[in-house]
C-alpha cells in the first residue's frame, strides 16, 4: 500500500469535496495534513473529523488568491510540522457562461483562483522544499478540461490547460531537489461544485437537469458513471507516495474514459 508516514501534506480547498477526501486518505496513509481553505470553520470541522479518526491535521485559513494569506498559511504549516513534503493545489470554483456574456471580473476571478493560487502555493512550498532538499510532490487538480473544451467554460478550460504548463515547468526546475509535479484530471465528480452547475447548465442550454447529467456530463464516458472522490483521492495518494522522478510532468486522466490520452 502507498504510505505517507510522517509526510506533511498541504491540501488547498480541503474543507469540501475532492480536497476533503484527499486529506482524509492522506491522513489514513500516515500523512500529517494541513487543511487550507477559504472557509476556516469548515476547514476546522474537517481537521477535527480527521483527528477524531486518529489522524493528524491542522486547519489553516487561506484564500489562495491572496499572496499574504498564502505566505502566512504555508509558514504556519512549516512552524507547526517543521516542513512541507506534499502540496495538492486543489482549491477551485466554477462559473459557467457564454463568452459573450462573461464579465471581465468573473474571468479574472476564475484565473486568479485556479492559476494565481497554484503559482502562489507552489512558490511557497517549493521555497521550503528547495531549502531542505528532502524531495517532495506537487499535485495540481486539473480536469478533463485540461485537455478538452466544453461550451460555457472558457476561463475554467483556459486555467485547467494552464496548469499543465505550470506542472511541466515545476517538474523541470524542481527535479534538482527531488520534487515531482503532476496533474490529476478528473471527469465529473458529484461535489458541491458540480451540483451547482447542473441547474445552471440546464437553464443556459434550455434542457432538463437529467439531460445535463446524461447528455452533457456523462455522455462520453465508457459506462455513464460519475468519477468519485475516492477515485481521485486514490490517484492523489499514488502520486504523493511515488518515490522517484520517473513519474513527473505528467497528467493522469481519471474520468471513466470520457477523455483518453
Ligand atoms: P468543492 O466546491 O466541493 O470544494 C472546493 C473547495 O475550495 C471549497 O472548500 C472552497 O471553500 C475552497 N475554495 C474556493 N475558493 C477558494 C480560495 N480562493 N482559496 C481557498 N480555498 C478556496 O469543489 P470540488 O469539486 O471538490 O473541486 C475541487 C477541485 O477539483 C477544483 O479545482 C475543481 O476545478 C476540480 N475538479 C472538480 C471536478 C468535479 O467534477 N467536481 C472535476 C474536475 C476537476
Amino acid at each position: 500500500m502507498n504510505r505517507l508516514d510522517g509526510k506533511v501534506c498541504v491540501v488547498t480547498g480541503a474543507a469540501s469535496g475532492i480536497g476533503k477526501r484527499i486529506a482524509e486518505v492522506y491522513a489514513q496513509a500516515g500523512g500529517k495534513v494541513v487543511i487550507a481553505d477559504l472557509k476556516l470553520d469548515a476547514a476546522e470541522a474537517t481537521a477535527t473529523e480527521i483527528r477524531n479518526a486518529g489522524g493528524d491535521a491542522l486547519a489553516v485559513a487561506m484564500d489562495v488568491t491572496d499572496e499574504a494569506q498564502v505566505v502566512d498559511g504555508i509558514a504556519k504549516a512549516v512552524a507547526h510540522y517543521g516542513q512541507v513534503d506534499v502540496l495538492v493545489s486543489n482549491a477551485g470554483i466554477q462559473i459557467v457562461n457564454k463568452i459573450t456574456d462573461f464579465s471581465y471580473a468573473d474571468w479574472k476571478k476564475m484565473l486568479a483562483i485556479h492559476l494565481d493560487g497554484a503559482f502562489l502555493t507552489t512558490r511557497e512550498c517549493l521555497r521550503d522544499m528547495e531549502t531542505r532538499k528532502t524531495g517532495g510532490a506537487i499535485i495540481y487538480m486539473g480536469s478533463v478540461h485540461s485537455h478538452a473544451a466544453s461550451k460555457l467554460k472558457a476561463p475554467y478550460v483556459t486555467a485547467k490547460h494552464g496548469l499543465l504548463g505550470l506542472a511541466r515547468t515545476v517538474a523541470k526546475e524542481a527535479a534538482a531537489y527531488g520534487v515531482r509535479a503532476n496533474v490529476i484530471c478528473p471527469g465529473f465528480v458529484r461535489t458541491p461544485l458540480v451540483d451547482k452547475q447542473i441547474p445552471e447548465q440546464a437553464k443556459e442550454l434550455g434542457i432538463s437537469e437529467d439531460e445535463v447529467i446524461q447528455n452533457v456530463m456523462l455522455k462520453d464516458t465508457v459506462d455513464g458513471e460519475f468519477t468519485t472522490v475516492d477515485d481521485v483521492a486514490n490517484v492523489a495518494l499514488m502520486l504523493a507516495a511515488f518515490e522517484t522522478n520517473a513519474l513527473t510532468g505528467q497528467s493522469l486522466v481519471v474520468s471513466h474514459g470520457w477523455y483518453m490520452q
